[in-house]
């Protein structure tokens, strides 16, 4: 049949069917709530915001998530014209009346005449016709262990461990230096696979001192359902003991610091890349609840990262995704059943926006497999490209953990390592971008 399915109205499914009805796909929407609800989501609204009311940063020009708003807004995106529609002043940020925004989006796709919806929740993958899997951080628990079933329980996980990531280009080299422990490794590359920063004794207790005072952030009432606390945030471990860390992630063997060759460091914190590109390094087992302005303070005290600027900070939260890099293909299907899709916050991007974008492009893919056609992702140095190469194949599938919209997933533009400022670095990524997604959506015309 020629009728895309798609699970969750939230913001990832709203938007998906919203792209496939446009173009003449007849869409049946299916969602739980209210029937079945959420410990976050309080409504049978579709697109509930279930946290902040903020879309972040509209600053297209020098900010990443504000190019994502431009490039959803240039597609036509449902989202982006309701958030539009029903803005609060927020300065430089895209807030919005959350309920007001919510029931927008409700009515838009209530009335669409190429949309059905069937309230209730769908228990099992479904077999046969075309899906879009779109049920977010909190896909009802039915559901997830069907999809387990499919992939394997180790590729979905149920919680992410979120270590900060930072932009290799601000690591201080005269301080840090590469080197895998013990060198190992077949090739120079994976010998210095990692980056370190090493620690005196007193740089260490402070730091110690600074994870123990820092403010945490609470799990959310019935978020740690099913908890296991195999992966413990460092202020954990540190509560635990002042020496475990530098048992643990830190310890400080098999490195030799060619800075200091003399000076043996008390502990070590190693930085991992995270992307093909190797612009994004994740330090090494940081995973912690620590709020996210004391993060960049404490962990700018690290020799090496003192002027490091994060693309992520670290988290851990209840969320359901899939190890996308390894499960899906670049046209967001399962590659063992590429009749069924998977978008937003299921597929391991992190955020309202990130989730609404990951939506329009799923709903535009699987509608125009659907006509006949086949729609290529947009190019990578677009933002929504950059998200979509990233879960899908950029990323590192043995460590991958939830990304969110940043500069440091772009093909880099200064490779030469020309002097450009920051600032003027993102606008040459948003000009370049802007371009590339223009060409994009002018192909499909
Ligand atoms: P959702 O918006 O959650 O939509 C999924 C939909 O699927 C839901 O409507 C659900 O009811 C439905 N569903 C689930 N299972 C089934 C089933 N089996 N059958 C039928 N329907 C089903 N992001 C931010 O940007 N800012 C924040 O402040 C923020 N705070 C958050 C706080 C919490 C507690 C959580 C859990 C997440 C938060 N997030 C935040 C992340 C946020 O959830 C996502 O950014 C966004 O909502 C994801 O969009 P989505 O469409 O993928 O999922």
């Amino acid at each position: 049949s020629d009728t895309l399915h798609i699970i969750g109205a939230g913001l990832a499914g709203s938007e998906a069917a919203f792209q496939a009805a446009e173009v003449g796909v007849p869409v049946v929407l299916h969602e739980m709530r209210p029937a079945v609800g959420t410990f976050a989501h309080r409504s049978g609204l579709c697109a509930e915001m279930v946290c902040s009311n903020s879309f972040r940063s509209d600053d297209d020009e020098r900010n990443a998530v504000g190019l994502l708003h431009w490039e959803m807004r240039a597609a036509g995106g449902l989202i982006m014209a309701m958030a539009g529609a029903h803005r609060l002043p927020a300065g430089g940020a895209l807030a919005v009346d959350r309920e007001a925004f919510a029931e927008a989006v409700t009515a838009r796709l209530t009335a669409h005449p190429n949309i059905s919806f069937a309230p209730g929740e769908i228990t099992d993958l479904p077999r046969d016709g075309h899906w879009i899997i779109a049920t977010g951080p909190l896909t009802s628990g039915a559901l997830a262990h069907s999809i387990r079933a499919e992939t394997g329980a180790e590729h979905l996980a149920f919680f992410d461990a979120i270590a900060p990531i930072v932009h290799a280009d601000t690591i201080d080299m005269s301080v840090a230096w590469r080197q895998s422990r013990y060198d190992k490794g077949d090739t120079e590359e994976e010998r210095t696979a990692y980056i370190n920063c090493p620690m005196t004794r007193d740089q260490y207790e402070a730091f110690i001192d600074a994870i123990l005072a820092a403010e945490k952030t609470e799990f959310h009432a019935g978020e740690t359902a099913g908890y296991f606390d195999g992966c413990l945030p460092i202020e954990v471990m540190a509560e635990r003991g002042r020496e475990t860390l530098r048992f643990g992630p830190m310890k400080p063997v098999g490195l030799t610091n060619p800075h200091q060759p003399e000076a043996k460091p008390y502990a070590v914190v190693q930085l991992r890349r995270d992307n093909a590109l190797g612009t994004l390094y994740n330090i090494v087992g940081f995973q912690t609840k620590m709020k996210y302005g004391a993060q960049t303070s404490v962990f700018r005290m690290i020799p090496g990262l003192n002027n490091a600027s994060f693309a992520r900070l670290g988290g851990i939260h209840r969320n359901t995704f899939l190890n996308s890099p390894r499960l899906l293909d670049d046209r967001m299907r399962l590659r063992n059943r590429p009749n069924i899709r998977f978008a937003g916050q299921v597929t391991g991007v992190e955020g309202y926006v990130e989730s609404a974008a990951m939506g329009l492009l799923a709903g535009r893919m699987a509608a125009a497999e659907i006509l006949g056609r086949d729609l290529p992702p947009p190019p990578p140095d677009t933002a929504m490209g950059a998200l979509v190469h990233h879960i899908t194949g950029g990323a590192d599938a043995k460590t991958f953990q939830p990304m969110n919209v940043n500069f440091g997933l772009f093909p880099p533009i200064d490779a030469k390592g020309g002097r450009r400022g920051r600032k003027d670095r993102y606008k040459a990524y948003t000009d370049r971008a802007k371009d590339a997604f223009t060409q994009w959506l002018a192909a499909q015309a």
